[in-house]
C-alpha cells in the first residue's frame, strides 16, 4: 500500500506492535521478538546522509534505524521543502524493510536548524548562558524543534550541557557555562526540544551531550592540537560528579533526555594512579552503572561521529568495546556497513550477549514509537511555512538583546542617542558568517561571504541609528561621527580554534589558502589595530566583541574603550545588539564564564583560590531603556 505520492504505507495486518492502543512497552516487545539479530543490529547503526543518499535502497539494504545530516550536509537545495523530502525519501527506504521500522533522522540543531538555509539562527549557548533565563531557552529550543521537525529530522543533537572549565577549549561557545549550576538550569532546555509529547509536530528527541566531561579536560599538554575537544579530565570521581556529571542529573532524571551522547574525551582517574585515561565510549563504569544505572537514564546512548574508531584495539574491539560499553546505536557516517558485519560476528562469537543487543534495540524502539513514527513516518509538514517566520525572528532577536553583556561602561556612555553620528568599524560588524560562527550551514560555519538571511549587527545599528558611516578597517575618515562602534573577535571554527589548517577544516574549498588565525585567546592584533585607529579618532568609542568566548584585551586597548559589551555569537539576528545599544531594550546579560586578564590565567573559573579575572563570573552591568 502507497499513499498519494506514491510512498510506501505500514501496512497493519493486526500486529500488537502496531496497535497504538498498547502500551509502547508491549509494542516494543512484540517488535523485538519478531526481529532477527541482523534487523537488531540495523536498528542499533547510524549512517551519514551523505554515504547513502545517491542509494536510498542502502537504507533498506542494511536495515538501517538511523541516518544523520553531519554539519554541512544539506540536500540542494537548501530549502526546506527539499529537507523534508529527502528524509521523507530516506524514510520511504527504511517502510521497504520487513518489518518496516521507520527511521529516526538526526542533525545537529545546536542553534537553530542552522543547516538548513533561512533558518532562524539562535545565539550560541555561550550567549544563551548570558542571559541566566532557562525559561528564555525553553522557548527557544521549542522553535528550533518546530523548525527542524517540519523538515524532517525528528532528532536534535542538542543541547551540549558540557561545563566548559577551560575557556582555551575549543567548543567554550556550546556551554552554557562554566558553572555546574547554571548548566544544570539549562538543562531544562531538553524540555523545550521533547515537551511533554514527543509525537507532536513541533517537538524532537533531544540529546544531551558530551557525557561527560567534554568541557573539563587537560588543556596544558593538548594545546596546539586539533583534538583540543577530545583532550583528557584529570579528575576524582568526586569532583567529576560535582563539576561533569552535575547536568546530567536533571537532564536525565528531570528532563527524561531521548538521548545521550558521549564525549570524544578521556577521564582519568586520580585516585587510581594518573596514567590510564579511559576514553569515554569505552567508559563502562559511566555510561552503564552511572548513566544507565544510578540515573536511571531510560533513552538510549548514540554514540559521537566515529567516536569507537579511537578506540585501542583492531576494529572488532573497537565494536565490541564500544557495544558492551553501553553504547545503543553507533553513528558510523561511512563505516555502517562494517559496523554492522562485525557487529554480527561479536555476538554470534558469544563476545557481545543477545541481552545487551536486545536491551540497545528495545531502547532505539521505545524513542521511535514515543516519536509517534509508526503512525506517521513521513514528515507533517504543518509548520513548514513558520521556518525562518517574523514570529521566530523576534525570538531570536529577544535572546540576542539579552545575551549582550555589559562589561564596561565609562561615563554611562551607553545607551546611545539615536541622533548621534555613529561610526561602525570592525570585521564582525557586517559579516553574517562571523556572527553566526561554528554549525551554520557547514561544519565550520559560514564564510563572510555567505548570505544567511537575517541582520548583520551593522544593519540592526542602521534601521535605529540616524547617521551611520562604516569602514569596515576604520580607513574611512570618521569626522564629525560622535561614537564609534567596533565589532571585533574571532571567525567561525566548530570543533577546534578553525585554525588549524588542511582541508579538515577549511570552510570550504573556496576558503582553502585562507590562513588561520594564531591560536590565541588574545583580541587578534588586527582587531587591536582596528581599536587603536578608530578609538582614538572618535572621542567615544564602544567595543563589541563578537566571539566564542572571552577574548584577553590588552590593557593599551581597554584603557581605550569607553563602552565593552560581550556580543558572543548573536547569529542572524543582530538587530538585537542594537536593541541594547540604542536603549530600546536594557542590558541584563551577566558573564556566565569568567573573563580572564590573560590566556595563563586559564583555567580560571569562580571560586578558584587566587582567583583574579579581568570581569568575574556573573558580571554584567545593567543600563535602564
Ligand atoms: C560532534 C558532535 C556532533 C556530531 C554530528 C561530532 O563531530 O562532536 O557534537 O553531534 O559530530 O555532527
Amino acid at each position: 500500500s502507497v499513499d498519494e505520492l506514491g510512498r510506501p504505507l505500514i501496512r497493519n495486518s493486526g500486529q500488537a506492535y502496531l496497535n497504538a492502543g498498547l502500551p509502547v512497552a508491549a509494542r516494543v516487545a512484540d517488535l523485538l521478538r519478531r526481529m532477527t539479530l541482523e534487523e537488531k543490529v540495523g536498528q542499533m547503526t547510524q549512517a551519514e546522509r551523505g554515504a547513502v543518499t545517491n542509494d536510498a535502497t542502502l537504507v533498506t539494504t542494511w536495515r538501517l534505524g538511523s541516518v544523520l545530516s553531519g554539519g554541512g550536509s544539506v540536500p540542494t537545495p537548501n530549502t526546506p521543502t527539499a529537507w523534508a523530502d529527502m528524509v521523507d525519501r530516506f524514510q520511504a527506504a527504511a517502510l521497504q524493510t520487513r518489518l518496516q521500522i521507520p527511521l529516526l533522522y538526526g542533525v545537529d540543531s545546536v542553534h537553530g536548524h542552522g543547516n538548513l538555509l533561512g533558518a532562524t539562527v539562535f545565539p550560541h549557548n555561550i550567549g544563551l548562558g548570558s542571559t541566566w533565563d532557562p525559561a528564555l531557552v525553553r522557548r527557544i529550543e521549542h522553535v528550533v524543534s518546530e523548525e527542524t521537525r517540519a523538515t524532517g529530522p525528528q532528532w536534535a543533537f542538542a543541547p551540549c550541557i558540557c561545563v566548559a572549565r577551560d575557556t582555551r577549549w575549543g567548543r567554550t561557545y556550546e556551554s552554557f557555562s562554566e558553572s555546574p549550576w547554571l548548566v544544570s538550569q539549562f538543562a531544562s532546555a531538553i524540555e523545550g526540544f521533547q515537551g511533554s509529547n514527543l509525537a507532536a509536530t513541533d517537538r524532537v528527541l533531544a540529546s544531551a551531550k558530551h557525557f561527560a566531561g567534554d568541557g573539563d579536560t587537560e588543556f596544558g599538554s593538548a594545546a596546539g592540537d586539533y583534538t583540543i575537544d577530545q583532550g583528557i579530565t584529570v579528575t576524582n570521581r568526586q569532583d567529576f560528579a560535582r563539576i561533569d556529571l552535575a547536568p546530567y542529573v536533571p537532564a536525565v532524571r528531570t528532563y527524561n533526555t531521548g538521548t545521550v551522547m558521549p564525549s570524544f574525551s578521556s577521564v582519568d582517574w586520580t585516585e587510581d594512579g594518573v596514567g590510564n585515561p579511559i576514553k569515554m565510549h569505552a567508559n563502562r563504569e559511566l555510561i552503564t552503572s552511572v548513566l544507565k544505572g544510578k540515573l536511571g537514564f531510560a533513552g538510549f546512548v548514540i554514540s559521537d561521529w566515529e567516536g569507537i574508531h579511537q578506540l585501542p584495539g583492531d576494529w572488532a574491539t573497537q565494536v565490541r568495546t564500544g557495544v558492551n560499553a553501553g553504547i545503543d546505536m553507533f553513528m558510523e557516517p561511512n563505516s555502517y556497513q562494517s559496523f554492522e558485519t562485525t557487529l554480527l560476528d561479536e555476538v554470534r562469537a558469544g563476545r557481545v550477549s543477545q541481552a545487551r543487543i536486545d536491551d540497545a534495540v528495545r531502547r532505539i524502539l521505545t524513542k521511535k514509537f514515543e516519536l509517534g513514527l509508526f503512525e506517521k513516518p513521513y514528515t507533517d509538514r504543518t509548520h513548514l511555512g513558520e521556518v525562518g517566520s517574523a514570529q521566530h525572528r523576534a525570538l531570536a532577536r529577544e535572546a540576542v538583546a539579552k545575551s549582550q553583556v555589559l562589561l564596561k561602561n565609562a561615563g554611562g556612555l551607553l545607551p546611545l542617542k539615536k541622533n548621534a553620528k555613529i561610526y561602525v568599524a570592525g570585521r564582525n560588524a557586517d559579516n553574517m558568517g562571523n556572527q553566526a560562527g561554528g554549525w551554520t550551514l557547514s561544519w565550520q560555519g559560514a564564510s563572510g561571504r555567505d548570505r544567511i538571511p537575517g541582520n548583520t549587527i551593522l544593519e540592526g545599528i542602521q534601521q535605529v541609528a540616524g547617521s551611520v558611516t562604516y569602514s569596515e578597517d576604520g580607513s574611512a575618515p570618521t569626522a564629525g561621527s560622535d561614537v564609534a562602534i567596533v565589532a571585533v573577535g574571532e571567525t567561525p571554527y566548530a570543533e577546534g580554534f578553525g585554525d588549524v589548517g588542511g582541508p579538515l577544516w577549511a570552510y570550504d574549498p573556496e576558503d582553502a589558502g585562507v590562513p588561520r588565525e594564531p591560536k590565541s585567546l588574545d583580541l587578534q592584533p588586527a582587531d587591536q589595530a582596528v581599536v587603536d585607529k578608530v578609538c582614538g579618532a572618535v572621542a567615544k568609542c564602544v567595543v563589541l566583541v563578537v566571539s566564542g568566548r572571552p577574548q584577553v584585551i590588552p590593557p593599551a586597548q581597554l584603557q581605550k574603550i569607553d563602552a565593552l559589551v560581550a556580543s558572543w555569537l548573536p547569529g542572524s539576528q543582530g538587530e538585537g545588539v542594537a536593541d541594547v545599544l540604542f536603549g530600546a531594550k536594557p542590558f541584563t546579560g551577566k558573564l556566565s564564564h569568567t573573563w580572564p586578564r590573560t590566556a595563563a590565567q586559564e583555567p580560571i573559573n569562580t571560586g578558584d583560590p587566587t582567583y583574579n579575572p579581568l570581569y568575574p563570573f556573573a558580571w554584567g552591568l545593567r543600563t535602564s531603556p
